[in-house]
């Protein structure tokens, strides 16, 4: 079939799609369309990667905007909401409207409403559910991608429940669900009411194969000879022999390496620079070094540095710890061939549309905390891998290879993962924590008041349908009620479960009713007469189930054990006995992660933090985050329970969302200004926006480091009635002389510190004070934890699990 044979598209659509190229429906489309997905019918698609899944999604979101609905496009990954959004906006020359809801719900529910399609997060669905968000109502469509990820333990409950609230409000609520290829797609078709598209098809050649001894074994038979050098890697002679081979229009392969850590996408690429680094032409060295430039631009850190880098060379990591900005630099520079080997943790192969010629799976096993030991990953996420190979219209084909450093490996390789069907999905939902949350939003939110009416709810969800025994659903369910009344969040009285007012607060807050339990017996912990310290409030939050804590390295035990009796006065709540092994280690780890965040809100460098922690700027932001939004929870139940210690707990969630002192809130309070400048501004004698509004203007120049558009801007925003700097001078300090004096010896003291800065200005989101106001800002990078506007799916928490000696065991590329 082709566009123009789908009747039911808005007018122009199928111009449209065939002005882009779609001149015909690739197989599994053909079969989704005859499934009804067009015509408002429940489908699940389980085909692989880059078959075409989006287009199917937005036949029937088109479809149904058509019909006079609105549609609802969940996404895994926030950093894929912007893409999506992105992707989909092209449908507003049409005259069909995309937002995306990424923000904060209170301010942009009335504009979501306004929209045709919308595109979140299940967790910001999910939120918005428990919000009220009146336009959840009248969804006729609603699509969920990558929708195998119910089977992730951490999020998968919150897709599942989110899927079942809509379905109960929406009683005829047409549902696609996007899934990979896995072993019991018919099952998720089952739960969703759904017709099953089920499909091998790819638009590209898929080649996969072993590398071992000197050449890629396939699993089709062939062989290609890929020698290694003495001292060369595996991994280093396959990206080499990609990018030596070039095409029919002369184009060379680039290569996707995935690793299992950060740090090793870090190294790898650095070393793989070397190798990219020779095959470069004149004017592609050239292209690098200005994006190198670029990357460095967007923060002053080692990360910032490492990247650039490897980019000059044609190389480059891609993980979670990367700012957001960083991320989409390579991402482009890859896709426009720039970039000709990316190192990425598999964050990537969720699904932002990156495809390479070769992909590498150097990595198969992953450093398992639960476990305690390195694990094998499943079939199905180095399938989602390997289905990177190949871009459609661009390669040949696409090769996927696995490495092997002996036959038994090889073998063992071949059967786990290129002749295995990936694994069925299981849902994670009957697990305590889990339920701990959903319980109490599904009876807060109305969708059940008894236990028995609770029971029919969870009946919808994917793990009723896929057990024979409900048994232990039960038996958790009641336990969770019982948690949830003895913590005064619901009441029971004849039979009948309603949630208090504070239990109400805690679903609408989205908090895991444990953390909301943890942040009241601390805060209650506080005497009359007594401010609770920053540290005291960012340990309170940081020990919450709601926050991944900082792992603690070798050393680290020693010196936070330290810190633990020097500041033990400030932390709310008695510190466990040391003899208590594991409660010790976690208030260790808590406090390890609120002296970072008090760091950051003493305006320590960036730089100095990323080092002192050994995280990622990316993680600072998801921690920053993190605690802002706790600390904003601890405010409003503070206020709600008069708890008197309300002004502290503000004060506190503003210093760690602006990343400075006391003195400086009033200044990072103007957009534009983040906590580099503030204090620049600050030291200059610049103390107040009041200061701001009136000062000589060449002041303010001098402190922005005579940067004439930022200053203009700084002074518009802060609302100065002429803030032109024509004719401004930033060496005129004129009377001000002294003041001018201490702010230059002070830029001189900064160093590396420059504008472009480890402040908020350039790097969007929490950090920048107030400057993301927009509902579809792309927020602050990757939030690791449970906020519900944070990253879902995201590859690995903040910490790195594996050290040096980890890494080694898994460096056979
Ligand atoms: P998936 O979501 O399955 O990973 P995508 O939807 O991203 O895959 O599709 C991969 C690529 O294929 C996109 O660039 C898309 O424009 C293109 N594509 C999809 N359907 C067709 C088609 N029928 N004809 C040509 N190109 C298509």
């Amino acid at each position: 079939m082709e566009p123009a044979d789908v009747e039911t598209l808005p007018e122009g659509a199928a111009e449209k799609l065939e002005a882009e190229g779609i001149a015909e429906f690739y197989p599994p489309q053909d079969a989704a369309l005859e499934a009804g997905v067009a015509d408002g019918e429940s489908v699940v698609a389980a085909v692989p990667t880059a078959s075409g899944k989006t287009l199917i999604a937005e036949l029937a979101m088109l479809s149904a905007v058509a019909r006079g609905g609105t549609a609802l496009y969940i996404v895994p990954l926030r950093a894929l909401a912007s893409e999506k959004k992105a992707e989909f906006e092209k449908w507003g020359d049409l005259d069909v409207q995309v937002g995306v809801s990424t923000g904060n719900f209170d301010s942009d529910e009335e504009w979501l409403a306004s929209r045709d399609i919308v595109v979140a997060t299940s967790e910001k669905v999910d939120s918005l559910i428990r919000n009220g968000a009146a336009w959840l109502d009248d969804l006729s469509c609603v699509v969920s991608d990558e929708v195998h990820l119910v089977d992730d333990a951490g999020r998968g409950p919150t897709l599942e429940v989110t899927l079942a609230k809509l379905r109960k409000i929406n009683p005829g609520i047409q549902v696609v669900a996007l899934s990979a290829t896995v072993g019991n797609a018919g099952e998720i078709a089952d739960w969703l009411d759904a017709e099953l598209v089920e499909s091998d098809w790819r638009p590209i050649e898929l080649r996969t194969g072993v590398h071992y001894g000197s050449a890629v074994n396939f699993a089709d038979g062939d062989q290609r000879e890929v020698p290694v050098g003495s001292g060369e890697k595996q991994t280093a002679a396959l990206v080499g022999d990609a990018l030596d081979e070039t095409d029919d229009d002369g184009n060379r392969g680039s290569s996707l390496v995935f690793v299992n850590s950060r740090r090793n996408a870090e190294t790898a690429a650095r070393r793989l620079g070397d190798v990219t680094a020779r095959r470069l032409s004149a004017g592609e060295q050239n292209d690098l070094r200005e994006l190198a430039a670029e990357i460095r631009d967007v923060s002053d850190t080692e990360t910032s540095e490492d990247l650039a880098d490897a980019v000059a060379k044609g190389a480059a990591f891609h993980h979670a710890g990367l700012a957001s900005e960083h991320r989409s630099l390579v991402e482009e520079a890859f896709r426009d061939r720039l970039i000709k080997c990316v190192c990425a943790t598999p964050t990537l192969a969720a699904g932002v549309n990156t495809p390479a010629r070769r992909v590498i799976v150097r990595d198969w096993r992953r450093y398992d905390g639960e476990f305690g030991g390195m694990q094998p990953l499943d079939t199905l996420e180095v399938h989602q891998m390997m289905g990177r190979a190949g871009r459609p219209g661009l390669d040949p084909y696409g090769e996927a290879i696995l490495l092997a450093k002996d036959r038994d490996t090889m073998d063992e390789l071949f059967e786990r993962y290129l002749w295995a069907e990936p694994e069925p999905v299981e849902s994670k939902l009957a697990a305590e924590p889990a339920l701990r949350t959903h319980v109490l939003s599904t009876v807060a939110t109305g969708f059940a008041n008894s236990r028995d009416g609770l029971l029919e709810f969870l009946d919808r969800t994917l793990y009723a349908s896929q057990t024979d025994d409900d048994r232990r659903l039960r038996t958790v369910a009641a336990d969770v009620v019982d948690y949830l009344v003895a913590n005064d969040f619901l009441e029971e009285s004849d039979g009948t479960l309603t949630a208090t007012s504070v239990g109400h607060t805690v679903s609408r807050l989205y908090l895991d009713p444990m953390s909301a339990a943890e942040m009241i017996d601390g805060l209650r912990q506080v005497a009359d007469d007594e401010t609770p310290s920053a540290l005291g409030l960012y340990h309170l939050v940081s020990r919450t189930p709601d926050t991944y804590e900082l792992y603690l390295k070798s050393g680290d035990r020693d010196t936070f054990t330290e810190i633990c009796y020097e500041r033990e006065d400030e932390l709310l709540g008695a510190t466990p006995s040391e003899f208590e092994d594991v409660a010790f280690e976690d208030w260790l780890s808590a406090l390890k992660t609120a002296k970072l965040l008090e760091d950051w809100a003493s305006e320590l460098d960036e730089d100095r933090i990323t080092e002192r922690y050994g995280v990622g700027p990316g993680d600072i932001r998801g921690k920053v985050d993190t605690a802002e939004w706790l600390l904003g929870a601890a405010e409003q139940l503070a206020t709600e329970l008069d708890l008197g210690v309300t002004l502290a707990v503000r004060e506190a969630k503003r210093r760690v969302a602006d990343g400075v002192r006391e003195e400086l809130l009033d200044l990072t309070g103007v957009r534009g200004v983040g906590r580099v400048r503030a204090r620049k501004l600050y030291e200059a004698g610049v103390e107040t926006r009041a200061d701001l509004r009136e000062v000589d203007k060449s002041i303010v120049l001098g402190a922005l480091d005579g940067r004439r558009k930022t200053a203009e801007r700084v002074l518009e925003n802060v609302g100065r009635r002429d803030p032109s700097m024509d004719g401004v001078s930033d060496g005129d300090g004129g009377g001000r002389r002294t003041t001018f004096d201490r702010a230059s010896e002070s830029r001189d003291g900064a160093g590396t510190d420059g504008d472009a800065g480890s402040g908020g200005e350039t790097s969007g989101g929490g950090g920048a004070g107030g400057s993301s106001g927009g509902t579809d800002a792309d927020g602050a990078g990757e939030g690791d934890d449970r906020a519900p506007d944070t990253d879902v799916f995201d590859d690995e928490p903040a910490e790195e699990t594996d050290d040096g000696s980890q890494a080694n065991l898994m460096d056979f590329g």
